[in-house]
């Protein structure tokens, strides 16, 4: 080969390391920024998934169907879910994520002393929440529902393949914490398939999935309770879990009096101890919704008792009156919006 050749096979070899070299830079700084987000509107709310990298695009679409399959599963309105199926009395038996979900209710059900009761439903139905005929009551009818209340006598079990739930008369409300598990699954969805870093907002309950494509933490604000148009802050995390049960998401009112939707399985009414808000933020989706829903049930005193006992998750309340709380462990995460204060609760 003349030296022309050889120069000219350098300079094709040259350029094809250099364009190499161009294509890897350029996956490893802006392919993984590119961002795919899927909206949809499922369990009754808006839920926005958010992804980042090359195989964003793919595990969307698996995400978005493994919305859809545990909706149809633990859906209370829609008439073929298995949860319809058992408080109908037409099966007992389950799909595996229905029986997980049960089974990590009722745990949940058991640490918080009842005040998470996801055999709260047929109180629950008379009061409407679940249907469009918002009403209050009576409370001799609400003393007579709640005898059918009581998340004890619920016994899942697995023999072989078929799980089942259920042996009392008991009738099953999955809504607390439904939503935090789908965000549990959708999240193992995006991991296997390679995604390192997402948000997902499942109707305001977010779960963030590592670090901003950039290495910097997810921003999250947090809704003002008393007025939902505004934050009250903003959280800066990473890998975590921000969910939060209100007053304010669904209510309706009669003679002057507001009705919400989080009861207290105790009386059968709205919990009412002083709390509009409870945020929850740590690493499960569902222990975060389940608790949500409960230390609002509870109220601050017993709230931050319990948070001081279990110790893997941290917690913003807001009260009526509108004073702000947050435990310690975010007090380097949290930034506060202008007007707002927030008081430290210390271990
Ligand atoms: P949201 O679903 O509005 O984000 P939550 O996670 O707090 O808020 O769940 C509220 C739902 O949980 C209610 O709509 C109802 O279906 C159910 N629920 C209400 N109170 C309780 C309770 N004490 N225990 C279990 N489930 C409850
Ligand atoms: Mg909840």
């Amino acid at each position: 080969m003349n030296n022309i050749g050889k120069k000219f096979i350098s300079m094709v070899v040259g350029l094809a390391v250099l364009a190499a070299i161009l294509i890897l830079v350029y996956r490893a700084e802006y392919a993984t920024e590119e961002a795919h987000t899927k909206d949809m509107f499922a369990m009754d709310t808006y839920f926005v998934l958010k992804a980042y990298g090359p195989e964003a695009e793919t595990a969307l679409e698996l995400c978005e169907a493994k919305v859809l399959e545990l909706e149809a599963a633990l859906s209370v309105t829609k008439a073929d879910s298995d949860v319809s199926k058992y408080n109908n009395r037409e099966s007992r038996m389950v799909s595996w994520d229905t029986y997980t979900l049960v089974e990590k209710a009722l745990q949940l059900c058991e640490e918080t002393d009842g005040a998470l009761d996801i055999t709260l439903y047929p109180v629950q139905q008379a009061w409407g929440f679940t249907t469009d005929s918002k009403r209050v009551p009576s409370h001799e009818e609400l003393k007579e529902l709640l005898k059918k209340v009581d998340y004890k006598g619920l016994i899942p079990s697995a023999p072989g393949r078929c799980p089942i739930i259920g042996m009392g008369e008991q009738q099953i409300d999955l809504g607390a914490v439904a939503k935090g598990y789908t965000g549990d699954c959708l999240l193992d969805i995006l991991r296997e398939q390679g995604v390192t870093s997402a948000m997902l907002d499942l109707g305001g309950n977010v779960q963030v999935l590592g670090s901003k494509p950039d290495g910097s933490p997810w921003k999250v604000a947090v809704r003002n309770p008393l007025d939902t148009s505004t934050a009250i802050g903003v959280l800066e995390i990473s890998d975590k879990a921000v969910i939060t049960s209100g007053s304010y998401e669904r209510y309706f009112e009669e003679n002057g009096k507001r009705y919400w939707h989080i009861l207290d399985p105790k009386t059968g009414y709205p919990a009412d101890k002083g709390l509009v808000s409870v945020t929850v933020v740590g690493e499960s989706g569902v222990r975060c919704d389940g608790l949500s829903t409960a230390l609002f049930v509870m109220g601050k005193k017993n709230a931050v008792e319990f948070w001081r006992s279990a110790g893997d998750f941290e917690m913003l309340l807001v009260t009526e009156g509108g004073e702000l709380y947050i435990t310690e462990g975010l007090q380097e995460n949290f930034v506060c919006s202008e007007g707002w204060n927030a008081e430290v609760i210390n271990r």
